[in-house]
């Protein structure tokens, strides 16, 4: 799973755009004598060169629009500077094609208005200025090609569209699994949260029972112990939905570590001490991450949940994070049962659970929010010993 998302993904887009560029130089070099069409040819096959070897590092919606709009002049110059290899113009109808690899739709739909205007621009300069010596073959049939090229831009739209629609469901589908893992956990954290405001309700709920039997009243100055318990259980009930309301809505942020993990590490002592387990936390000061923060909670509150459920009774769970050159690094770290390296393996497959209510869904969830932020993460465990567990994000200056 997690070798799908980072590794091997950008093995394959390497691998494939090395294709295409040894491809494109042998266009440029086989049978063509150096001369200015041989310049210019050479010029174009290195911007774009340059827009696919760069794009994984930007991934910005401008290196997707150049590299949309220099492959279509790159195949209309072609076309113009090579009008005998009339094979070019089945490229020119496919152009659109490349835009569907990026998954995005307004650069797929741009690239198809840029190609209409390219076409018609191409049709009519044959028609008024060449008038079929170059393109003699598109000069006879005029009608015949710009019903053929049309049909091909309404296939390309089809197909795009409804591989864009298979990969809406999915998106819609992972999005319900995340919200729905979201809420179970809520559920398991509940009794915990519960228990803990049940303590000050019981000392407010003492103190009242206590003044109620008093004929005169004059405790006021007890006023501010209950205030302060309630302060307690209303700080318990906050924390608590700040991980349960969905997060519709949020913006992407430079997210500071420190209370994130503080909000989770409390929130999840009060899970701990049901079996008797503590957590210590041990923060760097200006660890800044760009992430939704709600999405980092869910993240911390899986794995550091995962680790009190595996620690033994009265076992402890240290969570760390520190600032390493370019990285924030978390680390999370068990005493508790341990896995062996086969069932590290099978981490962040959907439903792989050893747990009897256990979903399997934590780390699936854990895996994708790690990637949607750049980040990587890994596990050491060893049975019998314990487990610890590294998440590793871009750092950002606050
Ligand atoms: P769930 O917690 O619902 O079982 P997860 O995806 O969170 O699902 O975890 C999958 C499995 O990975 C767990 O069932 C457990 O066997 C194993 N696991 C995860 N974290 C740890 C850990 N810190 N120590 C030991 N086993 C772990
Ligand atoms: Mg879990």
């Amino acid at each position: 799973m997690k070798e799908f998302h980072d590794r091997l993904h950008k093995k394959y887009y390497y691998t494939i755009v090395s294709f295409i560029i040894v491809l494109m130089v042998m266009g440029v070099v086989i049978d063509n004598p150096f001369n200015s069409r041989f310049i210019i040819h050479g010029l174009m096959v290195a911007i774009i060169s340059a827009c696919l070897l760069f794009y994984p590092l930007f991934e910005h919606a401008w290196l997707r629009y150049t590299t949309v709009i220099s492959s279509t002049v790159f195949f209309y110059t072609l076309f113009y500077l090579y009008p005998e290899t009339w094979s070019g113009f089945v490229l020119l109808c496919f152009i659109p094609a490349f835009s569907i690899l990026f998954f995005d739709s307004r650069l797929f739909y741009f690239s198809l208005v840029l190609n209409m205007l390219f076409i018609a621009f191409l049709f009519s300069y044959i028609v008024v200025v060449d008038k079929g010596q170059s393109y003699p073959y598109i000069y006879t049939d005029v009608v015949g090609n710009v019903v053929n090229f049309m049909a091909s831009q309404i296939l390309l739209y089809f197909i795009f569209h409804l591989t864009n629609l298979r990969i809406q469901k999915q998106r819609l589908y992972y999005e319900q699994v995340q919200q729905a893992e979201r809420m179970k956990t809520t559920g398991q954290l509940a009794a915990a949260v519960a228990h803990e405001i049940r303590n000050p309700l019981t000392v407010v709920k003492g103190f009242l029972q206590y003044y109620a039997e008093e004929k005169e009243f004059n405790h006021k100055q007890n006023f501010s112990l209950m205030i302060n318990e309630l302060n307690t259980a209303e700080h318990v009930i906050s924390q608590f939905l700040s991980i349960s309301k969905p997060d519709q809505g949020e913006t992407l942020n430079h997210v500071d570590i420190e209370p994130v993990l503080k909000d989770v590490t409390e929130l999840l002592n009060m899970y701990g001490l049901l079996n008797d387990n503590s957590i210590h936390l041990d923060v760097e000061k200006g660890c800044y991450v760009m992430a939704h923060s709600i999405e980092l909670k869910q993240l911390l509150i899986n794995l550091i949940k995962n680790a009190i459920e595996a620690s033994h009774h009265s076992g402890s769970v240290s969570v760390t994070a520190t600032k390493q050159k370019r990285h924030v690094v978390i680390q999370i770290n068990d005493s508790g049962q341990g896995m062996t390296q086969e069932e590290v393996k099978s981490l962040g497959t959907p439903f792989y659970s050893l747990k009897s209510k256990g979903t399997g869904l934590g780390l699936m969830i854990c895996y994708n929010i790690v990637e949607k932020y750049n980040g990587t993460i890994q596990f050491e465990s060893e049975p019998g010993i314990g487990t610890t567990v590294t998440i590793r994000f871009p750092l950002v200056h606050s």
